[in-house]
């Protein structure tokens, strides 16, 4: 397949008259005038800018489902008195709804590949393989429901070697799980060489209470479990101190930041630039619908550099380019893929509709891509296949449609 004549970006500049080349889910190269063998129809990139797909690194894709349900709360009430009860009632075909509600807001905000954690992750896992897009997907696991445990490692097997889906490990958070449930998951993860996803230190509360009970920030305590690597994608890590953050960068660890959800629920705000000197991986995520309440990493972006600007009185830092660089660059290498416009990296990206207002004048695209933009993806490719094109999804009606019925279902 041929992408013709489409603007890039280059150094930070746009440059525009590039052909992109793909074969077998592989970009094959980038150059001016090439030419494609195959007999696919190629796509017309004038007036349109490819990026590389943007990776969501931490959702709950199925609580799309429960976007507007339960708004205004901090975390735990909303956790207790309105999440919970109602996901007691949810079902694999809630979810498998719900995540192809989710997967078609993302292919509309070129997400290519997102992290999630929740129940039925088999449910989640083929819906996003019917939708086309990559993931890398954990079923929760937590001491409220002692099962949950025994279902991780026959999905990782059932998944594991897929071409779109990475099975992953994921423990809700260390207020959730024991240490016996948390030294199983590190067990499995290891055995596997998979990923762990875990909520961390969210909540002042949280990291209060380990304090109190084992005289240890919840950073220090998976420390002593082991749990600190390259594999973990701790998400949030609002509160926490200089020494866990040195603590995580010489583990390696790789921190998923949800500004939103985090501004949303009253977290607070992340302490990305002790985080950023220390030398973390951080990259970006939205969280679950229910708490941001989209699904758009562009939003997060904007979101993130003035929240940051503003919480520590840095004007300077956090500049479009550092975010840019999170949202792209960091989060391909938390989850270890080769992303972005060149020969051989994967054939994950979208294309952007350069005619909107939000563009002009075209001066600084950076800035424009994380301050500016409000809609434009108009083509999304995924290893190779075009998922989104002209703005038009295959099936988008009948996903509208169920997860309505679904959401009714739910809260009736
Ligand atoms: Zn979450």
């Amino acid at each position: 397949m041929l992408i013709k004549d489409v603007s890039i970006i280059e150094s930070g500049q746009l440059q525009p008259g590039r052909d992109i080349l793909i074969d077998g889910g592989k970009i094959t190269n980038v150059g001016r005038d090439l030419r494609d063998e195959s007999d696919d129809e190629p796509i017309d990139g004038r007036g349109k800018l490819a990026i590389p797909g943007l990776i969501n690194g931490h959702t709950h894709l199925a609580m799309t489902l429960l976007r507007g349900y339960a708004d205004d709360m901090e975390l735990m009430p909303w956790l207790q008195e309105k999440i919970w009860p109602l996901e007691a009632k949810i079902n694999e075909e809630d979810v498998r709804w719900g995540v192809k509600l989710g997967c078609l807001e993302q292919i509309r905000f070129g997400i290519t590949c997102y992290s999630d954690m929740y129940y039925f992750p088999d449910a989640t896992a083929q819906a996003t393989k019917e939708m086309g897009l990559r993931a890398f997907l954990s079923g929760v696991v937590f001491d409220m429901k002692p099962e949950l445990l025994g279902q991780v490692e026959p999905f990782i097997r059932r998944w594991k070697g897929d071409e779109l889906i990475t099975p992953a490990v994921g423990p809700h958070a260390a207020y959730t799980c024991s240490e016996e449930t948390l030294l199983k998951a590190k067990e499995i993860a290891d055995r596997h060489d998979a990923m762990i996803h875990i909520h961390l230190s969210e909540t002042r509360e949280e990291v209060d209470g380990f304090l109190l009970s084992k005289g240890k920030s919840p950073v220090e305590y998976l420390d002593s479990l082991g749990l600190l690597n390259s594999r973990l994608a701790a998400v949030h890590c609002v509160w926490i101190s200089p020494e866990d953050c040195y603590l995580l960068a010489e583990r390696k660890a790789n921190v998923v930041s949800c500004t939103e959800s985090n501004l949303k629920l009253t977290s607070g705000i992340a302490p990305l630039n002790t985080m950023m000197k220390a030398g973390i991986n951080v990259c970006l995520g939205t969280d679950g619908a229910s708490s941001n309440n989209n699904l758009s990493i562009f939003e997060e972006m904007k979101t993130t550099a003035i929240a940051q600007k503003n919480a520590y009185h840095t004007p300077a830092d956090f500049s479009a380019e550092q975010i840019w660089h999170m949202a792209t660059e960091n989060a391909a290498q938390a989850f270890g893929l080769n992303l972005g416009l060149r020969p051989g990296a994967l054939a994950d990206m979208a294309l952007i509709d350069l005619k909107k207002p939000w563009f002009w004048p075209q001066s600084n695209i950076i800035s424009h891509l994380v301050y500016s933009i409000a809609g434009g993806v108009d083509t999304t490719i995924v290893n190779g296949k075009v998922l989104m094109q002209n703005g038009v999804i295959p099936g988008e009606e009948e996903i509208l449609q169920k997860a309505q019925e679904r959401f009714l279902r739910l809260t009736s």
